[in-house]
């Protein structure tokens, strides 16, 4: 399976999905329509597929034009039927959606909002997380609660270790800037950080990121860990409160 990027608006990401094999092609999030039929025409595909992670307008801006267009099928979490544009198959959490020929499990991850999902593909490994999880950041809560948010991470951290994360914006720089501030001897994140700012630097995406890097690298992803809440000094405070401190001092960033 193939995934292409294609910026949207200003900072916002649509992936073109491709399965070459059965000849399925879907889109992640198409914020805005044209460039994604840009890319379809340029590439001479049709498209089969909406995939929604969230009903925000820059996720699902594309959506009416683009079902009107192909006669895609507009796919989304069952939560937010009344709210995803066009939406035709509903999905339920923890359950499997096939894709050509392609397993995806959907993971319920509230917080952002209380119906944003997950996209996982099991056998390529690859997770769409929206607005949830970011390189080296976080969504901010809009629906959710801190608890909630924490948990939807926690869902993310527990798939396999080499899934590719591609995430709804290219927000990776200011994220590390933040990162740097609060964990600034953690060697993976200086690393990191070289590589986002060469990225940018060239104006190319940062994205996908690897779990991997995000469990080393995403302080967000370390609320849990003793090295980070001594830092905060927040020593043998529950995870879930050292998690919104960082979420606070990152909306106040
Ligand atoms: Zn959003
Ligand atoms: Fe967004």
């Amino acid at each position: 399976m193939h995934v292409n990027l294609i910026p949207c608006l200003t900072d916002n990401y649509a992936y073109i999905i491709n399965d070459n094999v059965s000849k399925t092609v879907g889109v992640v999030d198409p914020s805005e329509a044209l460039p994604v039929i840009a890319f379809l025409k340029k590439q001479n595909l049709k498209l089969d597929y909406i995939l929604n992670t969230h009903h925000h307008y820059d996720h699902i801006g594309g959506n009416t034009e683009l079902k009107k267009l192909y006669n895609a099928k507009v796919v989304g979490f069952v939560g937010d039927k009344h709210r995803i544009p066009g939406i035709d198959i509903t999905l339920e959490d923890n359950t499997k959606w096939i894709f050509g020929k392609s397993s995806v499990k959907i993971l319920h991850i509230p917080g952002h909002t209380l119906g944003h999902i997950c996209f996982f593909f099991e056998n390529e490994k690859i997770a769409f997380t929206g607005d949830t999880l970011f390189s080296l950041g976080c969504g901010r809560i809009f629906e959710g609660d801190h608890k909630q948010m924490l948990t939807s991470l926690n869902k993310i951290k527990k798939l396999p270790k080499n899934t590719k994360i591609y995430c709804g914006h290219e927000y990776s720089y200011k994220n590390a800037e933040f990162c740097m501030k609060y964990d600034n001897d953690n060697i993976d994140l200086k690393k990191k950080f070289e590589k986002i700012k060469q990225l940018r630097s060239n104006n190319l995406p940062t994205l996908p990121t690897a779990l991997e890097d995000e469990l080393k690298s995403n302080i967000f992803l370390k609320c849990d860990q003793n090295d980070l809440k001594t830092k905060l000094n927040m020593k043998n405070q529950d995870d879930y409160k050292v998690f919104r401190k960082v979420r606070d001092l990152k909306d106040n960033f």
